[in-house]
């Protein structure tokens, strides 16, 4: 599909695909991308319907299997994760839920990072060892102990880096060498940096999973996901499960999506440099405790994050003295910031991940994955950053 290109390729650059890969124009001659919002796709004749259904003839047969404007938007995010072959879901979990159920069975087994999305770790504590898979946990950024908890039946090592919300990295290049040594696959969900800022399958991972419900789209207004990778595991056994069991992604999110790729380079630095200016704010404020944001020298991996990411991303977490009460009080002092769990808009967001996105785990995992009472995370939007300080000042006082 999109993974080797000639030197005098016209679209070689970054930005070049994000506005043009994978788009196929029609007779009509449209500039921008058209929508299919069509069920299925009729045939020629009886011997058509046939070739298509059995695979000889590739074409569309139903929006489950393919859609266009879907295959658009996936030509489009592979080319920018430099995959062969991606799916696009109907969210960021059926993305995470598609991995494990198209390439795991009953006995095996999955090594992951301790600070995963709420969500993520509750599909994994809860659903997966249901059907026989068992999960060990580790600190993220310990690579000895990703090397110790594999096991001769381990075959998929999950992280998500940077980490929500406290923006801890791993190192994508020594955790690949970990998967390959014991035959195991390495899967990265890149939400919160995007093929703008951080690639991992450059870097020896096979698997990238997105939420593309955060920064792909970038404005707040669809639910959707996608995994991206080699074209036998994700062309065929990822999109096997999806056509089969139905988290497909549909053609209007699928639209939504691809016009926001086109902006995403631009959108990934202004967020993260008003993420930066934030973050020095805070930390400069005496009624914050501690800040956890990566472009931040004093970050415990703020080195590693420079050297694997070209930009820190926008999300900013922090912490009060004062625990629930005075998160909680900052939270509704807000005036312009927006009180909600979504994350990777152009409007800033504000949440108490204790009691919101990492609420429904239990107390052990949430404090394992270091999510205390006075936790507060702000993803910076593209408003101007002195408004968001602004916002923000009014409940530190
Ligand atoms: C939001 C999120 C998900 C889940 O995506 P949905 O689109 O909400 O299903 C997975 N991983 C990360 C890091 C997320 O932020």
């Amino acid at each position: 599909m999109c993974t080797t290109r000639p030197d005098d390729d016209p679209l070689a650059g970054f930005e070049s695909r994000a506005v043009r890969a994978g788009q196929v124009r029609t007779d009509a001659q449209e500039q921008s991308e058209p929508i299919y919002p069509t069920s299925s796709f009729t045939f020629e004749s009886a011997a058509q319907a046939a070739a298509r259904f059995s695979g000889e003839d590739p074409g569309n047969v139903y929006s489950r299997f393919t859609n266009p404007t879907v295959r658009t938007f996936c030509d489009r995010l592979a080319a920018l994760e430099g995959g062969q072959a991606c799916v696009g879901t109907a969210s960021g979990m059926s993305a995470v839920l598609a991995t494990c159920l198209g390439l795991l069975q009953a006995g095996d087994h999955v090594v992951a990072s301790r600070t995963l999305f709420g969500t993520t770790l509750s599909l994994l504590t809860k659903y997966l060892p249901r059907w026989g898979i068992e999960v060990s946990w580790v600190p993220l950024s310990d690579e000895r102990a990703w090397a110790d908890a594999v096991q001769p039946n381990t075959r998929l090592l999950f992280a998500e880096t940077p980490s929500n919300p406290l923006n801890e990295v791993v190192d994508i290049r020594r955790l690949a060498e970990v998967a390959h040594a014991h035959e195991a696959l390495l899967a990265i969900d890149n939400c919160f940096c995007t093929p703008a800022l951080q690639r991992p399958l450059e870097m020896g991972a096979d698997l990238v999973i997105h939420s593309a419900t955060k920064y792909l789209d970038g404005q707040g207004r669809c639910v959707g996901g996608a995994v991206v990778g080699d074209a036998q595991r994700v062309g065929e056994e990822i999109h096997g499960f999806i056509r089969t069991a139905g988290p497909c992604m549909s053609p209007f999110n699928a639209w939504v999506f691809l016009k926001g790729l086109e902006t995403l380079s631009l959108r990934m630095h202004a967020h993260s440099r008003n993420a930066q200016q934030v973050a020095e704010w805070l930390q400069g404020h005496p009624g914050v405790e501690r800040v956890h944001y990566a472009g931040l020298p004093d970050h415990p991996h703020h080195r590693l994050a420079a050297a694997q990411q070209s930009g820190f991303g926008g999300i900013v977490a922090f912490e009060l003295p004062g625990g629930r009460e005075a998160a909680w009080r900052l939270i509704d002092s807000t005036r312009m910031l927006s009180i909600t769990g979504n994350l990777g808009d152009t409007k800033s967001t504000i949440t108490h991940p204790a009691t919101t996105t990492h609420g429904t785990i239990s107390d052990e995992l949430r404090a394992a994955a270091g999510i205390r009472e006075g936790l507060v995370r702000v993803s910076v939007g593209l408003e101007d950053p002195a408004d968001i300080i602004r916002d923000l000042e009014r409940g530190l006082g």
